[in-house]
């Protein structure tokens, strides 16, 4: 026997108008290249969108076309994300900061019709202009007053793209299945790979998103994304934020400023902010040298790369922050796991606290998980095992755009393959010991390089730490540790070798360290371990 309830489908367009009739009068603040300090409210938003959405309905675009963005965060993008989703288009997220070559690449694999650009990025699109024809118009993010002079083809500005359209539109309903939205991996390994999410899968995300134990998320919060809205939809803050009625704060092209981001927290009263650990980094050095404390900040979400305990108890112990771990990817919208404390551990002390807090965090409803051996043999959740990191729900791809089951991520069962190498403990918090392509293989065990690098980072000398396998002849591989010194900071090979035993096991300790200036990131910010497996790869260890 079927329920009666009513199918509603699940629309992207459908928060926009939960946001607007409910907060319409919430405040998104904004960073931008024309403007330091944009204010205007979600109706001035959503009116705003409502123009778009005409304006690109004057394009003569089918259902499901490809609008790219290449933008940082702030008001106009989070317009162009409602418009383009909400119209029947699919909004594809281009990361700047990815290789002109992978640019090039994605945005042909997309076969995108129109590009917006913001102000800062229209000379990166227009070295590559020629190889990206396919490509009708750019709308460039800005005024007509800050138009840049381009060689772009048919460039017009956002303001006079939406200028003279009307503020009325109705929101087309549609299959909750269709497309809303494409961002690609950063493609460490070959091309970079296409994840194609759509109304249903979003809309469920930001649902979880915003539950007590995953952002606990409500109308009285005033949230900071220096998470990229061009890449992984932000960890959907776009949409659980207007679903809840947040206050949103943007920092535009400022996002690796710690000095901006104090001042956005202080001056505008941010409760909660999420980004990468690099870009805390950058916020606790500022705030460290000038000798302020985050006042307002409570909560902080950080994921994309493991995250040192080290600023888990800075944070703590000098702001008050509570740090939120999150585990995820962009073929998983991203949300997988979060780091927030359980029933029964109101007693831990700070330490037993920052251990769990350590972890990438546990399981968020919708998201199941598993981790298994080399024959696909499911492992124990114990805290000791640990194998491939396997996922499935309904916010998770089932295929790579346009590559028709050629991914070679999901099994035969219907999991996808996260790539990463994970211990679940009895409680369900996961911690990922390693990517899979850069496991240590020494004697046929593995090394996890992530949990050294992490130990490594609570030095007070080291400012950034990698760790590689580099072959070994009797062992296959064995641990190099390459390090790069904090400002001013004198560390020798023997003292941080020395301070490592006790606190990982002995046969994990690294068999040499180098001391550089820079180590490779990828455009996403992790550390680009292939690079170094290249230029280390001749790398003689002391015998
Ligand atoms: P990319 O941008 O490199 O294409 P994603 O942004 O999708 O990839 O990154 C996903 C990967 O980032 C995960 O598979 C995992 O390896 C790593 N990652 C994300 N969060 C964490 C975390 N909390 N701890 C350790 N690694 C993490």
């Amino acid at each position: 026997m079927q329920g009666l309830m009513m199918d509603t489908e699940l629309q992207i367009s459908s928060i926009l108008r939960h946001a607007d009739r409910n907060f319409g009068d919430r405040e998104i603040v904004s960073v931008t290249a024309d403007n330091p300090l944009h204010r205007y409210t979600y109706a001035d938003c959503f009116r705003r969108t409502r123009q778009l959405a005409n304006a690109l309905g004057n394009l003569g675009l089918a259902a499901g076309d490809r609008i790219a963005t290449m933008a940082w965060n702030d008001y106009r993008h989070l317009e162009a994300y409602y418009a383009i989703a909400g119209s029947g288009f699919v909004c594809h997220t281009i990361n700047p900061r990815l290789f002109p070559e992978q640019i090039v690449f994605i945005i042909n694999h997309a076969e995108d019709r129109w590009i917006m650009v913001d102000l800062l990025i229209v000379p990166l699109l227009e070295k590559i202009a020629d190889q990206i024809s396919g490509v009708e118009g750019f709308i460039i993010l800005t005024d007509e007053q800050h138009m840049p002079e381009t060689t772009l083809k048919n460039a017009i500005s956002y303001e006079s793209f939406i200028g003279d359209e009307s503020d009325e539109f109705d929101w087309p309903v549609f299959d909750e299945r269709s497309a809303s939205a494409l961002c690609y991996t950063s493609g460490t390994t070959g091309d970079p790979k296409g994840v194609l999410y759509d109304h249903r899968s979003t809309v469920l995300h930001a649902y979880a998103g915003a539950m007590a134990d995953t952002m606990a998320l409500s109308s009285k919060d005033c949230v900071l994304p220096v998470v990229p809205l061009f890449h992984v939809n932000a960890w959907g803050v776009p949409y659980s934020t207007l679903m809840t009625g947040c206050k949103l704060v943007f920092p535009g092209p400022k996002m690796g400023d710690g000095e901006t981001l104090y001042q956005l927290m202080e001056q505008e009263e941010v409760s909660l902010a999420l980004g990468v650990p690099t870009v805390w980094l950058a916020l606790l050095q500022y705030a460290e040298s000038v000798g302020k404390k985050l006042n307002k900040l409570q909560r902080t979400v950080i994921g994309g790369a493991a995250v040192p305990e080290s600023m888990i108890r800075e944070f703590r112990d000098k702001h008050d922050v509570v740090v939120m771990q999150g585990w995820g990817m962009t073929e998983m919208s991203p949300l997988g796991t979060i780091g927030t404390l359980k029933y029964g551990m109101e007693s831990l002390t700070p330490d037993e606290e920052v251990s769990i807090r350590a972890k990438a965090g546990r399981g968020i409803f919708g998201v199941e998980m598993r981790i298994v051996d080399d024959e696909g043999k499911e492992l124990p959740w114990d805290g000791v095992a640990y194998g491939s990191l396997q996922v499935r729900g309904p916010w998770i791809c089932s295929d790579y755009f346009k590559l028709d089951g050629a991914g070679g991520a999901h099994t035969d069962d219907g999991w996808f393959d996260t790539g990463d190498v994970a211990i679940i403990d009895q409680l369900g918090y996961m911690s990922i010991t390693d990517r899979t392509k850069d496991v240590i293989k020494s004697g046929g065990e593995w090394i996890g390089s992530i949990e050294i690098e992490n130990t490594v980072m609570g030095h007070d000398s080291v400012a950034e730490a990698a760790v590689i396998g580099v072959a070994h002849p009797k062992w296959t591989e064995r641990p190099l540790l390459i390090i790069i010194k904090a400002e001013g900071a004198q560390l020798e090979r023997d003292e941080i070798l020395g301070w490592l035993e006790g606190k990982i096991a002995k046969w994990w300790i690294p068999d040499d360290v180098v001391f550089v200036e820079e180590i490779p990131h990828t455009a996403t910010g992790k550390i680009r371990k292939i690079e170094l497996r290249k230029q280390f790869a001749d790398y003689q260890l002391p015998s």
